[in-house]
């Protein structure tokens, strides 16, 4: 058999690749270390019970849309849900982007931003963060003027090196953005800030969100997004039908009833996130302010690769960012409970010290 040949642009691509390895402690994907509360399991479990198991899903999603909205402070038509905020932005791909059209990034950054704009047939030009990591407009508009971008993507608080991109900057990247420009706030909780504020019906800013990492719901596979009416419309239109479950769609309602709790996990990671920078100054490592629940670190005197293998081999797993672009030797660890940051920094002191 002479097998079918794939798409010509995606023959050299290759897939996700975070390793999903059986170790004691695992601080690569940016989760929450802690469940959502027992209430909620409870809540959701009699909801489920509910579920007219013979029928499709509201195909609109109209009551988890509705109750977003109401925690946003928009309106259900300008807020649009999937599975996982990486179909969101994959949904927005296939309604802006495609052939003949080009989507930015702003690297070191989300590294899926641009592959899935790339599987979707848009083309990708990448454009380079200050030596600080911060977003640097001059650059910013020089890329924008240069590709005039269908599509141009931020992210905020930053994966992988943790900046909170600052209003100012948000604001004069959107004026200068000729087409939709995508905030990614998957982190957003964390912030002091979002660019929610700057939504606008006049104003083609759409942001991200997911219920993967601050509610503590990452197997759920549920994101959403919120931007103009008239832009929702059109990802409504792109994506499938009945895309998402009737328990998907249960369990982000049920969430919501527990925003309270989430804060509060969220105000715990973020002490404890201060206890592990602290602790990282006192070890042979550069690190970058982070403002999300995951820290960017440097090992000065080994090379990052040979420092992530010596975790593993402890059974501590992070994420080897060392080969993306602009993050030579660089590793990302995810906040976890008190406990599994000790033996990471156990782990790492041996490492280091080996
Ligand atoms: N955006 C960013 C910046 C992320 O870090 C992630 C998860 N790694 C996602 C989007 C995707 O999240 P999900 O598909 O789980 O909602």
């Amino acid at each position: 058999m002479t097998r079918p040949a794939v798409r010509d642009d995606l023959r050299e691509l290759e897939g996700y690749h975070s390793p999903q390895v059986d170790v004691d402690v695992r601080l690569n994907t940016n989760e929450s270390p802690y469940p959502p509360p027992d209430a909620f399991r409870d809540a959701l479990a009699a909801e489920l019970s509910r579920v007219e198991w013979h029928r499709y899903p509201d195909r609109a999603a109209t009551a988890l849309r509705e109750d977003l909205a109401r925690a946003t402070g928009v309106d259900a038509s300008q807020v649009f849900v999937a599975n996982g905020s990486n179909e969101v932005l994959q949904t927005v791909c296939l309604a802006y982007g495609g052939a003949g059209r080009t989507a930015v990034d702003f690297q070191p950054t989300y590294l899926m931003h641009g592959q899935i704009a790339e599987i979707t047939g848009t083309a990708v030009h990448h454009g380079r963060r200050a030596a600080d990591f911060s977003l640097d407009l001059a650059e910013v508009e020089s890329v924008l003027r240069a590709t005039q971008p269908a599509i141009t993507f931020l992210c905020s608080p930053n994966n992988p090196t943790g900046m909170i991109e600052s209003p100012e900057v948000v604001r004069a990247a959107v004026d200068l953005a000729p087409g939709v420009v995508v905030c990614d706030e998957a982190y957003g909780q964390f912030a002091d800030w979002s660019a929610l504020e700057l939504l606008d019906e006049d104003r083609p800013l759409v942001v991200t969100r997911t219920y993967s990492k601050t509610w503590s719901m990452a197997a759920a596979r549920l994101g959403y997004l919120v931007g103009p009416t008239w832009l929702v419309a059109e990802l409504e239109k792109v994506g499938l039908p009945y895309h998402l479950d009737s328990l998907k769609q249960i369990a982000g309602r049920v969430a919501l009833r527990f925003e309270s709790e989430m804060r509060e996990r969220v105000g715990r990671l973020v002490a404890e996130r201060e206890r592990l920078v602290a602790a990282l100054e006192d070890l042979d490592v550069q690190q970058w302010p982070s403002g999300a629940n995951f820290i960017l670190f440097r090992p000065r005197a080994k090379p990052g690769r040979e420092v992530w293998q010596g975790l593993l081999d402890r059974s501590v797993l992070i994420r080897d960012t060392s080969s993306w672009p602009g993050l030579e030797g660089c590793l990302r660890v995810t906040v976890g409970t008190p406990a599994e940051d000790d033996a990471f920094l156990a782990a790492l002191t041996e490492v280091l010290a080996a």
